[in-house]
Order: C-alpha cells, then structure tokens, then sequence
C-alpha cells in the first residue's frame, strides 16, 4: 500500500499512477487518484491492478494539477471501487494508510449527528470528521490538527481541500511519510522510492507529525502544536 501527493506544474494524474507504480511492491488490492482542477475536486478509482486504474483514467482522463494518489490494502471493508481511496466528503478528499481503531466509536456519533456513512472503511469517518468541522466554521488547518485528536490509530494521511488549490496536508503517525521538495513544485510519498523521479531532497515525518505542504513549501507540526524542522536528505544517498 502507499501514498503520494504532488503539487505541480501540469497535469499530475499519471504523474501519481507512476508514483504508485514504484510502490506496488508493498502489495495492494485496489487504487485510486484525485485531482483538484479550478477548484473542484474529481477522482477515479479502480479495483485490482494499477493497470484497471489506467484503463479507467485512459476511458476517463483526469485533468488537475494537483492531486493524491492511492494504493490500498484494505483492511476494513472489502476491496471494492466504493471502498478504494481517495475518500470524499463534503469538499474533502483523504488517503489513508494504516488503521483507525476507534472509527466505529467515531462513526456512530457522526451517524447519530445525521451523517451519511458511504463506504465499509475505517477512513471515511476522517473525511466526515474533516468535513463536519469545516461546516461549523474551522479552516482546513484547524479542522486536521482536531480530527487528528480525535482518532486513535496508525496512519499515513494526505489530504486536500476543495478551493484550497495548491495545498495539500499530510500526517503521520506509524506508517512512513515524507514531503519532497521540488523546483516549484512539492511532494508527498510513502518512501524516496516514490518519489525518486521527482526529487532527491526528501524529509521523513516523525510520528505525530502533520505537514502543510504549499508550493512554496512546508510547514510542519508536531502533536503539541509546535512548528517543528525535520531534516532534510538527500534520498540517493542513503538508498
Ligand atoms: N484501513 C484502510 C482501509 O481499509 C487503509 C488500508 C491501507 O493501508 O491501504 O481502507
């Protein structure tokens, strides 16, 4: 399973599905982009192979240039297109690594507050969580750093944010995550090995950690608040 995340300068949706390629040796079930294009968010999703996903976006093109990648290895719901990553809600698309172990908990109150569960997975109560805290008024921001607080669990996350071009928030907590730093252009991925096409200038996310990646660069949290500085490699190398 893995992840990746690219601010960029042109179309990013193969971009991603190369990315994803690199990662194919950690195994998975099922895969999925998302793109932001003027503002709104679209994605396509596939069961199986990364070839079904680039049958799919060939029939399909995805125009964006920004965007999140997915390979899943479902752990909570069956390997199906609806279950794939990204998951939507409400302006708000995630992909998720890892488990939340108390979604249950989380997914009835928000049933219980009205809200519409659309998948079997573990991560859509953080999309729902994402999305009900920025209709009650909180900035994307605010509204990561509390849901964060609220789930319990391991975790590579990259999010994005309908009229937010340009940004993506990443979080880490167990699974590996790193931001990459490009020429204009910024990355997320699981491991260097994704990201090795686009950049060699990489910095791993400490466990707690969340990341505001923008294109003029990162700026990265820790679990109290702080705004902290991770070092920067230079992924070739270590490899
Ligand atoms: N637990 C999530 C799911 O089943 C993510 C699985 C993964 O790590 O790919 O959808």
């Amino acid at each position: 399973c893995g992840i990746v995340g690219i601010i960029g300068n042109k179309p990013v949706a193969p971009l991603l599905v190369d990315a994803l390629k690199r990662l194919e040796y950690r195994g998975y079930d099922s895969a999925g982009v998302a793109t932001l294009m003027d503002g709104k968010l679209d994605r396509r999703r596939a069961e199986g192979k990364l070839s079904n996903l680039e049958t799919e976006l060939s029939h399909h093109p995805l125009d964006g240039n920004v965007g999140i990648g997915h390979t899943r290895w479902a752990t909570h719901g069956a390997p199906t297109q609806n279950n794939a990553h990204p998951h939507f809600c409400e302006g708000v698309a995630v992909v998720h690594n890892g488990i939340i172990e108390n979604f249950s908990e989380i997914r009835d109150q928000l049933k219980a507050r009205g809200a519409v569960i659309s998948t079997e997975t573990d991560t859509e109560v953080i999309a729902q969580l994402l999305a009900s805290l920025i209709r009650n008024g909180k900035a994307p921001k605010e509204a990561m750093a509390a849901t964060l607080k609220l789930i319990r669990g391991a975790y590579a996350l990259a999010v994005m944010f309908e009229g937010l071009d340009g940004e993506i928030i990443g979080a880490r907590n167990g699974p590996p995550l790193a931001v990459g730093f490009g020429d204009g252009e910024m990355f997320l991925g699981s491991d260097a090995i994704a990201l090795s096409p686009f950049t060699d200038d990489i910095s791993y996310l400490e466990d707690g950690d969340w990341a505001v990646v923008n294109r003029d660069g990162v700026e990265i949290h820790d679990t109290d608040g702080n705004i902290v500085h991770r070092t920067r490699i230079k992924a070739s190398s270590v490899h």
